[in-house]
């Protein structure tokens, strides 16, 4: 049975998931394609992404080529409980709450894995951290599963390196249409999207501070650019960095960024990105936000640890006032800012993203028992498939290669 907040706020769930809906052509067709074929007919489907209403369009079309839902977040602050409650008051089996405590959290994931999957959808690792470490029963009867995101991707490959990961595992993030539009466009536009309603100021003139030149802070970088902002980008990596120079941002240490910066967003996938000795430079008002992975990029605990105070200064926004008076705000916890502090990224961008899963899902029920243990490219063919009918959807047609260009170039 459900686990959620409220299941009378069903109504508004399903009016925001038949908005974002009309606005994913390539899930609409595949839905079409999914109840005549049924490809996840007897099978189970365990799910943990941002529970919002894109993820929820995912599930239902999941549900519609067969497949048994079992479904929770991925992250406590960006579950919404009227789209939980849609789901649940349709019949499928829904765990998670918006701002769930850590052992609510863990629980909603253990109820979603004791359902005994054939397929698990992942963003982040944590339904495949679990497995290894508590429901190894599970494994002999998985097909594999689908990781959505950079870091959990990363995770795997650490995992499959170690030869520790013990069933195939699509990195659908790594497909062309989901990180060269999700991390990049998506993150770009969620991101302001966020910090402009939670903070309902001026981009235009200020310095905003990106950590992290990869496809979602150029991404940021961009957005930033375009609304107004003079941006700083700090990196580690030399080639990152000259791109970051000659696509006309500033670069430099973070020592040196912190103390010129108005609004900070972390895109690194990393930990410690702003610690101490940043907090101790920056300006009075100096506004932290993260976007990348999880909630370690900017070392909360050591801001605590100089805060004389804190408090709520509007909603989803906190202020650390410092011992020498200075007062700096964090946006939603220092999680996510673009699913904690808004809706994440747009539809038309989860639509991509959501095809790549729901046909990874499905190459993994039709090559059952021929995949290894490991970290399995999405085929270019699927990636292609999605990136045609999103042409389609938007009247756009290419040209073809004739038999001698393809001898030309080589294919
Ligand atoms: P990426 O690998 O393309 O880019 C990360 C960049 O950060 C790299 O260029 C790397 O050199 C740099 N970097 C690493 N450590 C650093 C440090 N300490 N200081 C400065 N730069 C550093 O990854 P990506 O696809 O851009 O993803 C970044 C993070 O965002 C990941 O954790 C990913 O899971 C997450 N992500 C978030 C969203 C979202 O909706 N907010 C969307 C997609 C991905
Ligand atoms: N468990 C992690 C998850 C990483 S989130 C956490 O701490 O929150 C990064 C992923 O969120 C991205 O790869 C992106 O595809 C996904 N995402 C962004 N906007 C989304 C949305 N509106 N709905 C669902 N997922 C979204």
């Amino acid at each position: 049975m459900s686990d959620v907040r409220d299941l009378s706020l069903a109504p508004l769930g399903e009016k925001k998931m038949a908005w974002a809906y009309r606005h994913m052509p390539v899930l609409n067709s595949l839905e079409k394609t999914f109840e005549a074929e049924k490809p996840f007919k007897g099978l189970k489907i365990t799910l943990s992404i941002h529970l919002e209403a894109k993820t929820a369009c995912l599930c239902r079309v999941l549900e519609k080529g067969g497949a048994e839902m079992h479904v929770t977040g991925s992250n406590p602050l960006s579950t919404q409980d009227e789209v939980t409650a849609a789901l649940a008051a349709g019949g499928m089996d829904v765990h998670a709450y918006h701002g769930a405590a850590p052992e609510e959290y863990e629980r909603h994931l253990c109820a979603v894995l004791e359902a005994g999957p054939d397929i698990i959808i992942d963003d982040g690792g944590d339904l495949v951290h679990l497995i290894h470490m508590k429901y190894t029963n599970l494994i002999p009867k998985l097909l594999g599963g689908c990781e959505e995101t950079t870091t959990g991707v990363q995770r795997l490959n650490i995992m499959a390196k170690a030869g520790a990961l013990r069933f195939p595992m699509v990195a659908v993030n790594n497909a062309g249409c989901k990180y060269l539009f999700d991390n990049r466009y998506g993150t770009g536009q969620s991101v302001f999207d966020a910090i402009n309603t939670t903070t309902n100021l001026i981009i235009a003139g200020k310095t905003v501070v990106i950590a992290g030149y990869g496809w979602c802070g150029k991404g940021t970088a961009l957005r930033a650019k375009g609304l107004g902002a003079r941006v700083i980008i700090t990196e580690i990596d030399p080639i990152k960095a000259i791109e970051a120079v000659m696509d006309g941002f500033e670069v430099m240490p973070m020592a040196e960024a912190a103390k010129r910066g108005d609004i900070f967003v972390t895109v690194t996938g990393c930990e410690d990105v702003i610690t101490r000795e940043h907090f101790t430079v920056m300006q009075d008002g100096a506004i932290l936000t993260n976007a990348g992975h999880f909630d370690v990029e900017v070392n909360l605990v050591q801001l605590a640890e100089l805060a004389k105070s804190r408090r709520e200064a509007r909603k989803n926004i906190e202020g650390f006032v410092m011992e020498d008076g200075r007062t700096l705000y964090v946006i939603g916890e220092g999680r996510l800012v673009n699913l904690a502090a808004g809706d994440g990224h747009p539809a038309e961008i989860m639509d991509m993203s959501f095809a790549i899963q729901a046909l990874s899902a499905r190459y993994l029920v039709r090559n059952k028992g021929k995949l290894a243990a490991d970290v399995i490219s999405v085929p270019r063919e699927v990636d292609e498939e999605v990136a045609a009918i999103k042409l389609r959807s938007l009247g756009i047609t290419l040209d073809t290669l004739t038999e001698a260009q393809k001898a030309y170039i080589g294919l």
